[in-house]
Order: structure tokens, then C-alpha cells, then sequence
């Protein structure tokens, strides 16, 4: 028994706080495995969540719930702004934010910068459901490079930064320094705004509360949302925006109208109610926040 439970069972590991804790998936096939320069990658099909991407063991998204995941992470900074044309998305080797942006008629220009060209190559390859054609989309400009590096270079260019990155550690290392994200602020246009996964409240509080102070010390308004992305097994995840555009004064039936006229866009958890609901928090871990 032990040793067929041993060739289907994939350890992952938790992002770097919560190493007591070790999260097992069922597979069914190992589909690639591989090392580029930058971290280990693995792609298997898992019983519950099907194809599924790792890179160094930690979970990055699920074909069966990278919904949730990428609509959170994309659809309130694009909803919110006034007019997204220029975007700016810094990891998600995957391509689900990339999907994400290019849902929105208003976006002319979506440049992904993803330091990991193998990343790309197996996604496409083994998760073609998250990308879908967002690749191949006209408006896509890919570069292989650093995104530390990217940011220097850049000034007043971007109405949205998206931060879909893998836990600090890593190539992601520095990224959630104050100084890149003084970087982010000068690349983005006057009331540009940012948008970073910022980690599980339930498992990585003190990176949730960390990413925020520093976002407060660079932008005027910053807020926190939630959602449960069920394969990351992390309890509470959070998406945290940060703009010197008070985006929190965008009246609920703005958002509801802009939602509207998007009509035909296939959002499966992303709405304006949802939008407003996932910035409440239960008294613990608002207090986290405080
Ligand atoms: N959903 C995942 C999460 O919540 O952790 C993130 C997914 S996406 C695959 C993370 C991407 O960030 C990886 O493809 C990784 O190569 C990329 N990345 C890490 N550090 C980077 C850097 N310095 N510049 C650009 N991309 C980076």
C-alpha cells in the first residue's frame, strides 16, 4: 500500500513561513519536471484540481480554480481605473493575468515580464487552458528579463502594475522591497494603480501586514481584499492594491455600470459585489492589518 500511495503522492512545500506544514496532492500523471535557471518546475495532472503548475514544489495555480486566483488579481484595479490602456504584469509566467487584462476592450498594450522563459514555454505547453490566446493576442509584448530591473528603466508609462509573482524567495526575492515598489510608483502614470498577490493572512500573516506598511509608505490609498483559493490550501488569500488615485471613493454603481457595459466578459468570480465584499475582515485579521 505504502509504496503505491508513495508513486502517486506529490509533497508540496508551503511558501517559506509555515514550513511545519506539508501539503500532499494525489497525481495522476506527471506530465513534465524540470529545473530552469531560476527554480525547479513541475507540471503534474492531480485527481482533484487537474493540470497543475509548481515551481520549487509551492502550488502556483490550478487549471480547475486559477479563476479565482488571476479575477482577483486583474478585475478590481481594472474596473477601477478610469481608463486601463497600458499594463504592466511582472511574473505570471502562466498567462492567467495576461488573460485576464486582455478581456478588457480598453487595454492597447499589455507587456508581461516574466523572468523565466521556461516557465512560459511549459505553460503554454502542458496549461494552454489559463493562457488561452492571450499570447498570441496583438496587444501582448513578452520580455524574458527581470522585473526588479524592468521598473528602473521605465517612467510614467503603465495605468496598471500587476505583481503576480511566487513568494518571496527566489527570483521574486526583492520584490516586495520599498524601493521596488517606489520603482513600480514611478513607472506607473499619475493615479496609476498597483496590484499585488500578497499572500495568505492564514498562513503568511506577517507578509500580508509587511507588503501593506510598505505599499503605505509609497502610495496614498492601499487596501487589502480576500478570496479562498481552494488549491493553495492556505486558508484566507489576499490581493492588496495600493494607488495615490483614491480608488475607494469608485462608487459601487460606477463599478456595477462599467460591469454592465463589459457584458459578454466571461468573469466566473469576479463581480462589483464581490469586489466590495472581499474587503471586509473578520476582527482577527483585520487587527493584523491595524
Ligand atoms: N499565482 C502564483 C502565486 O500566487 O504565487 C504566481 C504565479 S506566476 C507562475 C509567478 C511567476 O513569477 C513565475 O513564473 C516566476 O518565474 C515569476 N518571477 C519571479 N521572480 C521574478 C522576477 N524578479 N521578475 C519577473 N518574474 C519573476
Amino acid at each position: 500500500m505504502k509504496k503505491r500511495t508513495q508513486q502517486f503522492f506529490f509533497e508540496g512545500n508551503v511558501p517559506q513561513d509555515v514550513s511545519e506544514m506539508k501539503i500532499g496532492f494525489r497525481i495522476q500523471r506527471k506530465l513534465y519536471e524540470g529545473k530552469s535557471p531560476y527554480q525547479n518546475i513541475h507540471v503534474f495532472d492531480l485527481y482533484f484540481y487537474g493540470k497543475t503548475l509548481f515551481l520549487d514544489k509551492v502550488l502556483q495555480t490550478t487549471e480547475k480554480d486559477e479563476f479565482v486566483y488571476h479575477e482577483m488579481l486583474c478585475q478590481s484595479p481594472l474596473f477601477l481605473h478610469p481608463q486601463a490602456k497600458n499594463i504592466l504584469i511582472i511574473g505570471g509566467g502562466d498567462g492567467g493575468s495576461l488573460e485576464e487584462v486582455l478581456k478588457h476592450a480598453s487595454v492597447k498594450q499589455a507587456v508581461m515580464v516574466e523572468i523565466d522563459k521556461k516557465v512560459v514555454e511549459i505553460s503554454k505547453q502542458y496549461l494552454p487552458s489559463i493562457s488561452k490566446n492571450a499570447f498570441k493576442d496583438k496587444r501582448t509584448t513578452l520580455l524574458f528579463e527581470d522585473g526588479k530591473e524592468f521598473v528602473k528603466n521605465h517612467y510614467n508609462e503603465f495605468d496598471i502594475i500587476i505583481l503576480d509573482l511566487s513568494d518571496p524567495g527566489g527570483p521574486a526575492q526583492d520584490l516586495i522591497s520599498p524601493s521596488f515598489y517606489r520603482d513600480c510608483k514611478k513607472a506607473l502614470k499619475k493615479n496609476g494603480i498597483v496590484s499585488v498577490q500578497s499572500g495568505s493572512f492564514t498562513t503568511q500573516a506577517k507578509l500580508v501586514a509587511l507588503i501593506q506598511k510598505r505599499l503605505q509608505k509609497v502610495f496614498s490609498h492601499v487596501e487589502v481584499r480576500w478570496a479562498v483559493v481552494p488549491s493553495y490550501q492556505a486558508g484566507v488569500y489576499t490581493f492588496t492594491m495600493a494607488s495615490d488615485f483614491n480608488f475607494k471613493k469608485v462608487s459601487q454603481s460606477v463599478l456595477v455600470k462599467k460591469f454592465r457595459k463589459a457584458g459578454r466578459m466571461k468573469l466566473k468570480y469576479w463581480s462589483p459585489e464581490i469586489h466590495r465584499a472581499a474587503v471586509v475582515l473578520p476582527h482577527y485579521l483585520a487587527s493584523i492589518l491595524r
